[in-house]
């Protein structure tokens, strides 16, 4: 049976939204239901990431959407909230290509690049010309990118880069790679720094990670970057230390927080409608049963929930009054909320739930990756016990 998305609204959430908020909501939602919808299930079963949207996707704005200039669609915060959440409603995967490509790549050309690098790349990358992919995680360094191996040496006019990146969204379709390393020109704490490296240079190679049970419709590589020549010139002037990827990570958390309402929201939905019309004991609907109510009702509770703390987040975004614990709180809520509202579905949809003529599964296998990456959902605890107590307990 063919369940089609109504929308999830249980308390006029939607009276809370701007008129230009619901249309871009709408038009983000119409695109998914035309164009990822009928194909995801294909591309997460071939392990395909659907690159066949990444132009018409760069058509309706949803690149660098918040960013101002350069052909981008200066979104408000929410607009972009909204947009992603309707993205991930449809898969985390093509939500994750998305926040790569805007929050990770775009977002610190934008905030450290020069103006030359931002003419090269924003305006080509907007349009989806030019893909991105950002290099942070090591192999051995995941929840502490501070460890990282990577360094940049200065020789002449160039840097030489020499390092190996891990669990990389889009690495090997990427055109163009924003990586962290340490250079030796300052002192260790502000040694981090951001790199355009071209993928088509020599040293430079990038291949896929294979049998993921998660996020298949979503590219996933290693990079090896061996003596890797790239002009001064490639360095973010305006980067440094930590605190600069942790600015690009915000962004792409604040997505995320909008994108898992948009999966549990999907979940949700299916199971709704398809406990009213799955039929068991007396001939009567498994949604007339007070096991199958609760989940529904603990399901809308929390989704319910989980909008109103990311618009608040989105709200203060847009007023730059957002602090970085209050993203870490609206991503692990959100993430960890939507992953039990998968597993209630899948519940709920009893076999049918593990099969892919229904979506929950997906979405589950789905947020197991969205749990972790990001910061994992332990670390946002830390981060907002630090926030709460003043103590460092990592
Ligand atoms: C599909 C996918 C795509 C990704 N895309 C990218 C990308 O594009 N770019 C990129 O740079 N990275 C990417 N990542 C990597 C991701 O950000 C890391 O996996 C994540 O930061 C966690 O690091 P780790 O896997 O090394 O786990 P670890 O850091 O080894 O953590 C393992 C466990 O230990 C716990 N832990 C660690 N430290 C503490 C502590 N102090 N106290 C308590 N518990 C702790 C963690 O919470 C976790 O449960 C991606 C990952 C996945 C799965």
């Amino acid at each position: 049976m063919a369940i089609k998305f109504r929308g999830v609204d249980f308390i006029e959430f939607d009276t809370l939204l701007t008129d230009d908020e619901r249309l871009v909501r709408d038009t983000a939602r119409r695109f998914i239901e035309d164009n990822l919808i009928p194909i995801i299930e294909e591309c997460n079963r071939a392990g395909r990431f659907p690159r066949e949207l990444v132009q018409p996707m760069g058509e309706l704005g949803f690149f660098g959407a918040s960013l101002k200039g350069y052909g981008c669609a200066g979104m408000s915060n929410v607009e972009y909230g909204v947009v992603t959440q309707e993205l991930e409603r449809g898969d985390s995967g093509v939500r994750s290509f998305v926040s790569v490509q805007s929050a990770l790549v775009m977002y610190p050309i934008y905030a450290f690049g020069s103006d030359e690098q931002k003419n090269t790349w924003l305006p080509a990358m907007q349009k989806g010309e030019k893909l991105g992919c950002f290099g942070l995680t090591e192999p051995d360094f995941g929840s502490n990118p501070g460890g990282m191996r990577t360094r940049a040496r200065k020789v002449g006019n160039e840097y030489v880069l020499n390092g190996e990146k891990m669990w990389i969204t889009s690495g090997s379709i990427a055109d163009v790679a924003v990586i962290w390393a340490k250079t030796d020109d300052s002192n260790e704490a502000d040694s981090i720094r951001g790199f355009l490296v071209e993928t088509d240079r020599p040293g430079f190679r990038a291949e896929d990670i294979h049998g993921k049970w998660s996020l298949r419709a979503s590219v996933t590589s290693s990079l090896s970057l061996q003596d890797v020549h790239i002009p001064a010139a490639n360095l973010l002037p305006k980067s440094g230390g930590l605190k600069s990827p942790l600015m690009c990570l915000n962004q792409a958390r604040y997505g995320i927080a909008w994108g898992a309402v948009g999966a549990a929201m999907a979940c949700y939905d299916c199971a709704l409608q398809y406990s009213l019309f799955r039929k068991q004991f007396h001939d009567e609907p498994i949604a007339s049963r007070q096991l199958v109510q609760e989940k529904l009702a603990w399901m809308i509770s929390e989704i319910t929930k989980a909008q109103l703390l990311v618009l608040q987040v989105g709200r203060l975004k847009d007023q730059e009054k957002v602090k970085h614990q209050h993203i870490s709180m609206a991503k692990r809520n959100n993430v960890w909320m939507a992953l039990e509202c998968a597993r209630l579905s899948r519940d709920i949809l009893g076999a049918n739930g593990v099969a892919d003529e229904y979506p929950i599964f997906r979405h589950m296998a789905n947020l197991e990756s969205v749990k972790t990456y990001e910061g994992t959902h332990d670390i946002h605890t830390l981060i907002i016990g630090q926030s709460v107590t003043g103590i460092d307990a990592f």
